[in-house]
């Protein structure tokens, strides 16, 4: 089965001087066509969001004063998110289309799928935008899988370098959607400084979060080894049937906005492991969304990488090398996860 592929870049979504603009994905396209992956995705195109997928996440009020935004020509909003006249419209379309690529992913025609679309969507709240997002796309993506294919287990796996804040609070107490992030955690230095270990949901959602919060520097062997002894465990205890996975590329050790230590050989890694949870899980049904990744090298390479392992080819490509620290040590944070998520 293939691999399907939506594109809904947000050209007209792009503001001057800042790090998410619309030469990311300009850049991401132009790598897939001259690399020739591009040509074997099955190409899924993107329909704006409906209301009903819309407000399943968000307050109408919220939508309400966005759409006003961009009709009168845009601005900032929280001093770092921007809208301008075709974001709305744009935003729309970034969560339709990720919409599409589960009703794809769903009904069996594709076995998995990408949605590289913008705005991103993970810092977006049930009632702010937040962190370049405006809507929170693998939100919106995972309550239509809900409400059409009456999923009662989605994950959603985020490991962007930024703590997935919105999706964390828009699922924060609810069980049936195991939240799990792996971000740099800096509080005071680094955004948005939520993510601790101790945030692990609320009322029925109590244990349907687990952050894993990373100091500066984790690279490859660390990821590895977190996946191993913390986050695969817990998928196993969840049993998804769905898997959705946020996937930003600021978490290379090389991005202008962070401080983390993976490879694009361990980004490759990462998504292998996932492709086998969900072959183990869920009959391989996953859906990566992009969210950051501000180092365009990184970024290209490590989506044609992600589109290689989509679609079963075994090449990874590296130009870039390897972290050129020591790496920080996680063992004490392996440990206190392994007992706070009971996992020994
Ligand atoms: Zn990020």
């Amino acid at each position: 089965m293939s691999t399907c592929l939506v594109f809904a870049p947000g050209a007209a979504h792009t503001w001057p001087n800042h790090p998410e603009n619309a030469a990311r994905t300009q850049a991401i396209y132009d790598y897939l066509r001259a690399d020739g992956i591009w040509q074997q995705a099955a190409h899924v195109p993107a329909a704006p969001a409906s209301d009903e997928q819309l407000t399943r996440v968000h307050t109408p009020r919220l939508l309400h004063s966005l759409q006003q935004m961009a009709g009168e020509g845009g601005g900032v909003i929280g001093g770092d998110t921007y809208v301008t006249d075709a974001s709305y419209d744009l935003a729309l379309l970034a969560a339709g289309g990720c919409c599409a690529a589960v009703d794809h992913i769903m009904t069996a025609r594709c076995q998995n799928g990408l949605a590289l679309v913008r705005p991103p969507g993970h810092h977006a709240g049930r009632s702010q935008v937040s962190g370049f997002c405006l809507i929170n796309n693998v939100a919106v993506a995972a309550r239509h899988a809900q409400a059409c294919y009456r999923l009662s287990r989605v994950l959603i796996l985020d490991f962007d370098v930024h703590h997935g804040n919105g999706t964390q609070e828009i699922f924060y107490e609810d069980p049936s959607v195991l939240f799990v992030s792996m971000h740099l955690y800096l509080p005071l230095y680094f955004y948005p400084g939520s993510g601790a270990t101790h945030e692990t949901g609320h009322g029925r959602g109590k244990g349907y979060t687990l952050n894993v919060p990373l100091p500066a520097y984790v690279g490859d062997a660390g990821y590895r080894r977190l996946f191993t002894d913390v986050v695969l465990p817990k998928i196993a205890t969840f049993q998804p049937e769905l898997m959705l996975v946020s996937i930003g590329f600021d978490a290379h050790w090389a991005d202008p906005l962070s401080a983390s230590g993976l490879t694009l050989t361990g980004y490759a890694q990462i998504v292998r492991t996932l492709l086998r949870a969900a072959d183990e899980h869920c009959q391989g049904r996953i859906l990566f969304v992009l969210e950051g990744g501000y180092l365009l090298p990184a970024l290209t390479t490590g989506v044609c990488n992600l589109l290689y392992a989509l679609t079963g080819r075994q090449h990874v490509k590296d130009p870039l090398g390897p972290l050129p620290h020591p790496e920080a040590d996680i063992a004490p944070l392996v440990a206190e996860l392994r007992q706070r998520h009971l996992l020994s």
